[in-house]
């Protein structure tokens, strides 16, 4: 077994702040987990990574990173109407996306380009334009450490909701690895083009296919969104908070430009767009010790300068501090912290 000591995790996160772990082990195969857990009692004290792009490292990892590698996919069942397909968790997700296109198979297209493993993807229940990966998951299989085996969770046990799964409850953070997940894409035409931005491209095309959506969601995110390759980002910071539809009134009385969208009509509640609190704030291109909320889209802190993670956490509590002093609304993080 290669446990390499005090590596540098800097091409291992999006963020690409310098940061060390004190112990890395690569996922070749699933397989490794089972002599990785006989031979180590690190219940407490490891990290499952991907490819790091919605973590910050704001010290030395005191544990075990377990890096997750092993790749592939595999089609298990197909009819004229589904294609179910087992996806090994280190796989790229974008690259599993371009596979569904290619092989037109509907469903997973507006989720184009998001970064990093499919395996990750049911962690935050990953979404984008209007698009949930709940809606394509059967099961996850997972590893158990605590039981020390693997196993199925399907779909209905994951508690998915926005931007969160059991998954990400700390108590199961220690608990279950993700091993591979089970998706179900549609052979039938159907798109789901509602969302702002798809909704003016529908409008002007006559006839659209599955490449067309792809390739527009690709653009438009680029011409968004800043690419880790070149500025150093993890997404989104935060969530866009949910109020209720009084205190919607009551901030659209005092911000009338403010952007609300009804979540359900029973719940009566208003989903924010928490880029838009932080513009109106006047934070959009605040730099703080190399960090720098994005200049495009201020839902996205930036590592501009050679930022540490300790300051990209702490202009990312400012910017919380002033969102909650001009409206009273509180942001909660998306990024995890270690
Ligand atoms: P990592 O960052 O490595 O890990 C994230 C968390 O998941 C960690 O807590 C980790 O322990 C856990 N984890 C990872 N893999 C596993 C596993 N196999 N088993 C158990 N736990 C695991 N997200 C969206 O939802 N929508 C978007 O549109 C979107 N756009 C983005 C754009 C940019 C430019 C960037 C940088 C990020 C964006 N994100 C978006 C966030 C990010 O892409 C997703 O959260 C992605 O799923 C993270 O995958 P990863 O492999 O990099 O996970
Ligand atoms: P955008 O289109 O400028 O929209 C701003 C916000 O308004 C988004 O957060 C979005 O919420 C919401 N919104 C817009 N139209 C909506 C509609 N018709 N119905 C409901 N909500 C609507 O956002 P963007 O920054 O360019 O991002 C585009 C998409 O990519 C979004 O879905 C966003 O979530 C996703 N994205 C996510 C991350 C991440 O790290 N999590 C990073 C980049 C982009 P939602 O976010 O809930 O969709």
């Amino acid at each position: 077994m290669n446990i390499e000591k005090n590596k540098s995790l800097k091409n291992y996160h999006t963020f690409r702040t310098e940061v060390e772990t004190s112990f890395f082990f690569k996922l070749e195969r699933k397989e490794d987990l089972t002599l990785f857990f006989e031979d180590n009692d690190i219940s407490t004290s490891f990290l499952l990574l991907g490819e790091g792009s919605n973590v910050l490292f704001t010290k030395k990892f005191e544990g075990y990173i377990l890096y997750m590698a092993a790749k592939g996919l595999e089609v298990l069942y197909e009819d004229e109407n589904v294609c179910r397909i087992k996806v090994n968790a280190g796989e790229n997700w974008d690259d599993f996306v371009k596979y569904c296109v290619e092989n037109n198979l509907y469903g997973a297209e507006n989720l184009s380009l998001i970064p990093g493993t499919a395996g990750a993807a049911p962690v935050q229940n990953i979404g984008a334009y209007g698009a949930e990966v709940k809606n394509l998951i059967v099961s996850t299989e997972v590893f158990d450490v605590k039981e020390k085996i693997f196993k199925e969770i399907d779909n209905q046990h994951c508690a998915f909701e926005y931007r969160s799964s059991i998954f990400k409850y700390p108590e199961n953070k220690k608990r279950y690895i993700i091993t591979s997940v089970l998706f179900e894409l549609s052979k039938k035409r159907s798109f789901n083009l509602e969302y702002g931005a798809l909704k003016n491209f529908a409008a002007e095309r006559k006839h659209i296919n599955l490449e067309d959506v792809r390739d527009e969601v690709i653009r438009i995110r680029k011409s968004k969104l800043p690419v880790p390759e070149e500025v150093p980002n993890a997404g989104s910071f935060f969530k866009n908070p949910v109020v209720s539809e009084r205190s919607f009134q009551n901030l659209s009385a005092a911000y009338p430009e403010l952007k609300g969208f009804p979540l359900s009509a029973e719940e009566k509640e208003y989903k924010l767009a928490a880029g838009q609190l932080i513009d109106l704030c006047g934070l959009k291109a605040y730099e703080y010790k190399g960090a720098a909320v994005h200049d495009k889209q201020a839902l996205v802190i930036v590592n501009k300068n050679n930022a540490s993670g300790q300051a990209i956490l702490e202009l990312s509590e400012y910017v919380k501090k002033q969102v909650f002093n001009k409206f009273g609304v509180k942001l909660v993080r998306e990024v995890n912290i270690y």
